[in-house]
């Protein structure tokens, strides 16, 4: 009775990696299930800055094991790189991290694709990293992958580039690209790349779905850790301005092998405002010097690519759809301390489309573009709630804002961050205790 899956509830960077860290603390196992090295989960440990891009964030805890599962894209060089950064800030990566034997790699032709593909799509493009997620996950579905348990078989390597490089070249091909990029299409090229990670991964490689199911039966307490958020899932979120995983529960389950009667609960952290980097429809984007005021207070800048953030008010209409697609059990509202400098803040409970009020998350893009936000005004507390760490420490207005936060997506608040730090964290429900109380599912 102690697995507890944490995801991002609005478009990413809700500061999952703050939170997991927080609760890693009291956690057996930390597990990745979606997404490739585009998440940027950034963590302050002692007023020292990490930034996680592929590992879990519980490998800052040193007796916490860390598993990326078969249903995140792994950039081998990536974790290669992310694997030294981290030895060389004294952090133990060893028999801790464990990735999975089903895990499909993103390679070097998959870059070349992606950055190819946002060109060709102009004004119409997703907005994506560049890092070749897209057109990896795209392989896997198109069963044209390349997984980590190939990386330790030549021969099945060998044949495997093989055959997916044939379709590129002929695709890419068609599109003309530079010298340097066609070093991606040549098989000895990748073929070097999987040797030269070869050694460093190995040891890593397991067997990841026995792993954490033998963890889940002998009670361990396991953090499911999501990337991006429930708004840029692949079939719940904004399409196509989307990632190209499931970042919901079902990915949670799909991706690690866990079965679904084993998950205790789910939390999704969502800030006590809104971002989105990239393209797609936003309702509550603020423009201006209010936005900007948001951006430098919150720090909205890429942690993976330097990208400022849109920021906008915090979205209850998009908050309740991403409620009812995850079946959240709680909520951890971050960056309460953001907002401490607001007089007004607003707060979306409906939108507006051609005289009629919507309380329900389009599913049409075209729809959510042309939608205009409801607000409800809540009074700014204009004083610091920066580090506080109890309920009673707030000052009363936030108190208010946080219940009108709860009253108007019916769920209730577990934790409060209220800065960067682990220690910046008010618990409201202890998560851990709460999956004990709860009756396991049939
Ligand atoms: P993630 O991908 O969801 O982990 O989010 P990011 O790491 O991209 O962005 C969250 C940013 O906000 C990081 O720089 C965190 O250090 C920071 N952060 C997290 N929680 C808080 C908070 O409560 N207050 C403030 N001021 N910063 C926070």
């Amino acid at each position: 009775m102690s697995v507890l899956a944490v995801l991002g509830g609005q478009w990413g960077d809700e500061g999952k990696g703050k939170v997991i860290d927080w609760l890693a603390e009291r956690a057996d196992v930390v597990a990745r299930y979606q997404g490739g090295a585009n998440a940027g989960h950034t963590v302050v440990l002692n007023g020292k800055q990490y930034i996680l891009h592929l590992v879990p964030t519980g490998i800052l805890h040193p007796d916490v094991r860390c598993i990326i599962g078969s249903g995140v894209v792994v950039d081998p060089l990536a974790l290669v790189e992310e694997i030294q950064y981290l030895r060389a800030q004294g952090v133990e990566v060893g028999e801790n991290l464990a990735v999975g034997k089903r895990t499909h790699l993103i390679m070097p032709y998959h870059k070349v694709l992606d950055a190819h593909m946002e060109d060709l799509l102009g004004v119409n493009r997703i907005g994506t990293t560049g890092r070749g997620i897209g057109p990896a996950y795209s392989d896997k579905a198109a069963r044209l992958g390349v997984r980590v348990s190939d990386l330790l078989d030549e021969k099945i390597l060998t044949e495997r580039i093989r055959v997916c490089l044939a379709l590129k070249r002929r695709i890419l091909g068609g599109i003309g690209i530079s010298k340097e990029e066609s070093q991606a299409l040549d098989e000895g090229y990748n073929l070097e790349m999987c040797r030269k990670v070869r050694e460093i991964l190995a040891p890593h490689v397991r067997d990841t779905e026995a792993e954490i199911q033998e963890a889940a039966e002998s009670g361990k307490r396991i953090l499911l850790e999501g990337a991006q958020g429930v708004l840029l899932d692949l079939d719940m979120g904004t399409y196509p301005y989307v990632t190209s995983s499931n970042t919901g529960v079902g990915g949670a389950l799909s991706g690690l092998g866990l079965p679904y009667g084993k998950l205790n609960a789910v939390l999704g952290v969502m800030k006590a405002y809104c971002t989105r980097v990239g393209q797609g429809p936003f309702p509550t984007e603020i423009h201006g010097e209010e936005g900007e005021r948001l951006r430098s207070a919150g720090g909205e800048y890429g942690a993976t690519t330097g990208r400022p953030r849109r920021c906008g008010w915090f979205d209850a209409v998009a908050a309740r759809h991403c409620i009812r697609v995850t079946g959240l059990d709680g909520l951890v509202i971050t960056k309460l301390d953001v907002m401490d400098n607001h007089a007004a803040i607003q707060v979306c409970v409906a939108y507006e489309l051609e005289g009629k009020r919507l309380t329900s998350f389009p599913a049409e893009i075209n729809v959510l573009e042309r939608c205009k936000p409801v607000y409800e005004e809540f009074p700014g507390w204009m004083t610091s709630t920066s580090g506080a760490r109890e309920w009673e420490a707030l000052p009363q207005r936030a108190r208010g804002y946080l219940s009108a936060l709860e009253r108007l997506t019916g769920k209730k608040i577990w934790l409060i961050s209220t800065g960067p730090g682990r220690e910046d964290t008010i618990q409201v429900k202890d998560p851990f205790a709460a999956l004990q109380e709860r009756e396991p599912r049939p």
